[in-house]
């Protein structure tokens, strides 16, 4: 069986704790190898070599940094192809969509070739007579990114394009389930003539992440995951005094009003919930209908779904591929089992497996309400849940309380009440006539409420702010002959 390691002080470092978890072909439903899960020791090594590589690396002018991101921007994109097969093997989903999400995290490698630009400081002369001000942007040191198994390509892109570029060493710890990409990403840097350990990679599990959130030499933690795992990232890594940006999961709602095109929101309603089988941070998982458009709406929605092709990703006509492992299948298709004696009302069932991968079909339930496990719940597959509302009132207030905050949809012709929502709503990503509003990586991402613990979102400037710890300089060059000595404190005048 393929032993899938770490990635430690530029080269391969085969596993040593004798813990492994298995990886599947989900499409085949046969593990394919097997991953080695990191010792607290083996952290500890990791975060060594970060940290002796860290300062000669925070020392590189930052155009030296971006050029070497030049670099790496063109290995990646000479490798899209590769990336998206290994993240179609071990994940799952479609050929296309690795590619979108190949597409989605070189972006932010190109975001952080401008560093020299996005770490320029500021500067005021004259504040006091013979006094100016300065502030410098300088790297935290060593950044910690412990990622899902959803985006195995593009989160760990997310996080490291920016903590590299703002002069920190990073460790990486990918998920357990899709651990391959990891390693082609450790490659690339190296290929690109990044130095020996400032990128590191630790495969694990609960282990390694709480040995990451207790080690002395982590300035800065990036997580993304689930809400529970999320808590307590943000929880273990601020009490050991690091920086910490932790998101976690959704409940994405789609709003849609009576004035909507009905066959436009439909096409977009089940491209966001079951596009890469519902297993995206920022699926739809609830479409909300505003009075008389509940019912066309559905009908159209159901029509679409005996379409969806779903087969194994790497083949051209599948649209939907399969569920990450066998237990997720289990846990996805309890929803749609028990909806029923919940109240909801079972339009669509393709909660059935098919073939030895681990697939379902997709599901669509109408009457959802706050509640039902089916509402309430993360589900993390392809179930569709609709809740009927009579007013656009009703709507909004049902989207601010639920506990989740990650991204929601309005469809809607109306300008003014597109105002009036983005305005209203309590959620962190918004999208008007957009089912998914990812960020592009010139701005930021990141969900409010149980979807983000920290105040800090993720890449864009605020992932420069995240990565970079601002110093102040205030400088006088005195006239030797104006010199006198002051014990009184200093003002501005
Ligand atoms: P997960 O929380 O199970 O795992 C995430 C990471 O945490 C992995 O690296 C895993 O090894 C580690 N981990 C798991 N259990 C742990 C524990 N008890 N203690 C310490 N570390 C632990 O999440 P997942 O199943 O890999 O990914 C799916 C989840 O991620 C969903 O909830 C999804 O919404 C969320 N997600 C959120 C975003 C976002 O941007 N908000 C993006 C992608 C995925």
């Amino acid at each position: 069986m393929r032993a899938i390691g770490n990635w430690v002080g530029g080269k391969a470092v085969a596993g040593t704790s004798g813990r492994t978890a298995p990886v599947y072909d989900p499409a085949r439903g046969v593990q394919t190898a097997e991953v080695t899960l990191a010792s607290a020791d083996e952290v500890d090594t990791a975060v060594t070599s970060a940290v002796e590589a860290s300062g000669e690396w925070a020392g590189l002018p930052s155009s030296g940094r971006a050029a070497l991101l030049f670099r790496l921007r063109e290995l990646l994109d000479a490798h899209r192809g590769d990336l998206a097969a290994i993240v179609t093997r071990e994940h799952g989903k479609v050929l296309a969509d690795a590619r979108g999400e190949v597409a989605r995290g070189v972006e932010n490698v190109e975001f952080a070739c401008g560093i020299p630009h996005l770490l320029e400081g500021s500067h005021s002369s004259e504040v006091a007579t013979g006094v100016d001000v300065h502030t410098v942007l300088q790297p935290v040191g060593v950044v910690a990114g412990i990622t899902p198994f959803n985006f195995p390509v593009m989160v760990p892109l997310w996080m490291m394009a920016n903590a590299l570029a703002c002069g920190n060493a990073f460790v990486l710890k990918p998920s357990e389930k899709d651990p391959s990409a990891s390693l082609v990403l450790a490659e690339l840097v190296q290929r690109a003539g990044f130095p020996d350990g400032v990128l590191n990679v630790v495969q694990g599990d609960a282990e390694a992440v709480d040995a990451l959130l207790t080690h002395p030499g982590i300035d800065a933690v990036s997580f993304v995951g689930s809400t529970a795992v999320a808590r307590h990232v943000y929880e273990t890594g601020t009490r050991h005094g690091k920086r910490v940006q932790a998101l976690g999961g959704a409940k994405n709602h789609m709003v849609v009003l009576p004035d909507a095109d009905v066959e436009a929101a439909a096409d977009a309603a089940v491209s966001a919930a079951y596009g890469s089988a519902g297993e995206r941070c920022m699926a739809i998982s609830v479409v909300v209908t505003v009075g008389p458009v509940a019912d066309p709406l559905l009908d159209a929605i159901a029509k679409r779904i005996p379409d969806i092709v779903v087969g194994p990703g790497a083949e051209p006509a599948s649209m939907m591929g399969p569920l990450i492992t066998p237990e997720h299948r289990e846990r996805v298709r309890s929803y749609v089992d028990g909806a029923a004696d919940e109240g909801a009302r079972v339009v669509v069932d393709g909660s059935a497996p098919d073939g030895p991968g681990f697939f379902v079909g997709c599901s669509l339930l109408d009457d959802v309400k706050p509640g039902m496990r089916a509402y309430d719940d993360e589900i993390f597959g392809p179930v569709l849940g609709v809740v009927r509302v009579a007013t656009f009132d009703e709507a909004v207030a049902l989207v601010n309380a639920n506990p989740y905050g990650n991204g929601v949809a309005l469809f809607t012709r109306d300008g003014g009440a597109a105002r009036r929502f983005e305005r209203d709503v309590e959620i962190g990503m918004v999208g008007i006539n957009v089912p998914i509003p990812v960020p592009v990586a010139s701005h930021s991402f990141g969900g409010w409420k149980a979807s983000l613990f920290g105040d800090s979102p993720i890449y864009g400037p605020e992932g420069i702010r995240f990565c970079t710890r601002p110093k102040v300089v205030t400088t006088r060059w005195p006239d030797p002959a104006t010199s006198v000595i002051d014990l009184g404190f200093p003002t501005n005048r």
